[in-house]
């Protein structure tokens, strides 16, 4: 395939990385005018972050800014100090954990089950044996995925709100890559709120985008939308009054393996395989940004027909996908939203 250069993945984050900060100098755009704005940039959960507010009290950036540094810190499943790393080794036995991490979790598992095996918090195991949090790429043979497939399944967590616990099955492991940004946004934007921010645009690395309240201006939010097979041009701008944008794309993370085949980071829990139903890339706008993390993922991995079936089957969110052939597919609401380029 053409479009992926065969550069080696550690060289090729570190210059996403670069990219990441050169973009997003230009995405989301039109939020620049004669109204002040503050602004705060800072790297987290893997990402270059932007919280941009309009009409905000002395702190409240920074105070929102923590909060998602905190949440970084205590669900990342690779950082030996986090609450998840000490869950994913109590070794079955039940762990009581913070408000944050039963939140995340109990929410991760309803959707879970809403997201018909498309979805699994407890994918870890899998992801680990393709390397893809690690940096040390691999293609497991189909044996080993066999076997770990038997440490995933989330409706096999159990957890207990009242005594605020959380048991994993020995051997289970979490992985809340596919919606800890969401999380974030949504707690940030609570934050921003509560200070009395009028409005504000939370960018937590491109991937996961939240803007609520009226710009100063009236004008509506505006953000382009990667094309993910011309590199770094817009495919287009989607404008909205206030949301959450979220994209999964097989572009932000992946390895060429031995075969020349392109392995990348979305996971399809049924084979423990990159998922390759026909997807390239999903951009879905929901109310909360948890929702459109995990749902951007899930809609990756049903593809284009099993997508369609789910947004007629739901309809709160509007979607946008690019698939593996080069075509683009949206949902009726998104298409009254979204303006291609040129
Ligand atoms: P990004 O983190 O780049 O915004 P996504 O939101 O799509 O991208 O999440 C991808 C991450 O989610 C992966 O890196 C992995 O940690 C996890 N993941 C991959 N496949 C699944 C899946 N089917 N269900 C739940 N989590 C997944
Ligand atoms: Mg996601």
């Amino acid at each position: 395939m053409k479009h992926f250069p065969a550069i080696e993945y550690r060289h090729r984050r570190l210059l996403a990385r670069l990219l990441a900060a050169m973009l997003v100098l230009l995405m989301p755009i039109g939020i620049s005018g004669c109204e002040k704005a503050d602004e705060r940039e800072f790297f987290a959960m893997d990402a270059y972050m932007r919280i941009r507010v309009f009409g905000a009290p002395e702190g409240a950036l920074d105070e929102a800014a923590d909060e998602i540094e905190a949440l970084s810190a205590l669900l990342s499943a690779t950082d030996e100090k986090s609450e998840i790393y000490a869950l994913n080794h109590a070794e079955g036995k039940a762990m009581t954990v913070s408000p944050d991490a039963f939140d995340i979790i109990e929410r991760g598992l309803e959707l879970s089950r809403e997201l018909g095996g498309c979805f699994e918090l407890s994918l870890r195991p899998v992801s680990r044996a393709w390397g893809f949090t690690e940096d040390e790429n691999r293609v497991p043979p189909e044996s080993e995925l066999r076997e770990l497939l038997k440490l995933v399944g989330d409706e096999r967590i159990v957890t207990d709100r009242a005594a605020r616990t959380v048991a994993l099955p020995a051997g289970f492991e979490l992985d809340l890559g596919a919606l800890a940004k969401g999380y974030a946004a949504d707690r940030a934007k609570e934050r921003l709120s509560d200070a009395g921010v009028s409005a504000a645009l939370i960018d937590l690395g491109s991937s996961t985008i939240l803007a609520f309240g009226k710009k100063p201006d009236g004008s509506k939010w505006k953000i382009a939308v990667r094309d993910p097979m011309g590199g770094d041009t817009p495919a287009g701008t989607i404008e909205f009054d206030g949301g959450a944008i979220s994209t999964s794309g097989g572009w932000e993370r992946y390895f060429e393996g031995p075969d020349g085949q392109v392995y990348w980071h979305i996971i399809d829990p049924r084979t423990g395989a990159p998922a390759r139903t026909g997807a390239y890339s999903v951009t879905v706008l929901t109310d909360d940004a948890l929702y459109g993390d995990a749902l951007s993922t899930a809609l990756f991995v049903m593809g284009p027909d099993g997508a369609k079936e789910y947004y007629e089957a739901h309809g709160d969110f509007e979607y946008l996908m690019f698939s593996e052939d080069g075509g683009m597919l949206m949902s009726p609401g998104m298409k009254g939203l979204f303006t291609p380029a040129g």
